[in-house]
């Protein structure tokens, strides 16, 4: 017999994602599989796979499951990929990446946040994932370049270390950029030194605080 949170993530799939039109079947495959109720806080165990993002302490959220679902999507990810994720939280997002490619290293401010998603990662056995504390908007420049990197924070412009740590061969970056409570989600794609920037969804994201984003 399925347990009950398999029922909801298979609702959440099918009423959140695909029926919104996401397509790409091994963002689908990462969402059926990775057991989101294990990245909420226990208080909001029953709330895991609804349609909203969910606080996650020290005023964070984890992100709604059809933002991170577009944000995976747009990144047109390949198994071989190395990826740079900015803004760790709950970890969520980083174990879709995991089961999708090969390398994830992911940042996080918040020593503690860190340190839980570690744990939920290790405990779910995945081995492909670095976490680290400090500031992203620096990027994480020993295990650059990256294939993609992806900003979970909402930045008032895209950081110059994140443009130099991308793959100068069709590396994407994904950020959500504009004023502190509200952004579009930006696709900056580079080959040799051009840099082409598409702008996508609107979207509202807690602000990315650092030296390259917004003071504390
Ligand atoms: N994908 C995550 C989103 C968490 S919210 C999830 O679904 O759980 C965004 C996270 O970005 C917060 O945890 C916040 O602490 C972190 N953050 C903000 N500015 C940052 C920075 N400069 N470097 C690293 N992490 C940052």
């Amino acid at each position: 017999m399925k347990d009950k949170f398999a029922v909801q993530r298979e609702r959440m799939v099918q009423e959140q994602l695909i029926r919104r039109g996401i397509k790409d079947r091994r963002v689908i495959e990462a969402f059926l599989k990775v057991p989101r109720h294990l990245f909420v806080d226990r208080a909001y165990l029953d709330e895991a796979y609804n349609d909203y993002p969910l606080p996650i302490g020290y005023g964070q959220t984890i992100s709604q499951p059809y933002m991170v679902a577009i944000m995976l999507e747009r990144a047109e990810l390949e198994p071989h990929h190395r990826v740079l994720e900015i803004g760790t939280g709950s970890g969520y997002q980083t174990a879709l990446l995991a089961e999708i490619v090969k390398e994830v290293y992911s940042v996080e401010r918040i020593p503690q946040l860190a340190e839980r998603a570690r744990e939920v990662l290790e405990s779910l056995g995945d081995e492909n994932v670095k976490i680290k504390t400090g500031d992203g908007t620096l990027g994480w420049e020993e295990f650059a370049p990256y294939d993609r990197i992806i900003v979970t924070a909402g930045a008032p412009k895209i950081p110059e270390p994140l443009k130099e740590q991308l793959s100068p061969e069709g590396g994407k970056l994904l950020i959500p950029v504009g004023p502190r409570y509200s952004q579009v989600l930006y696709i900056v794609t580079r080959r040799g030194d051009e840099y082409e920037i598409e702008k996508d969804s609107p979207c509202v994201f807690v602000p990315l605080i650092g030296e390259e984003g917004w003071e504390e």
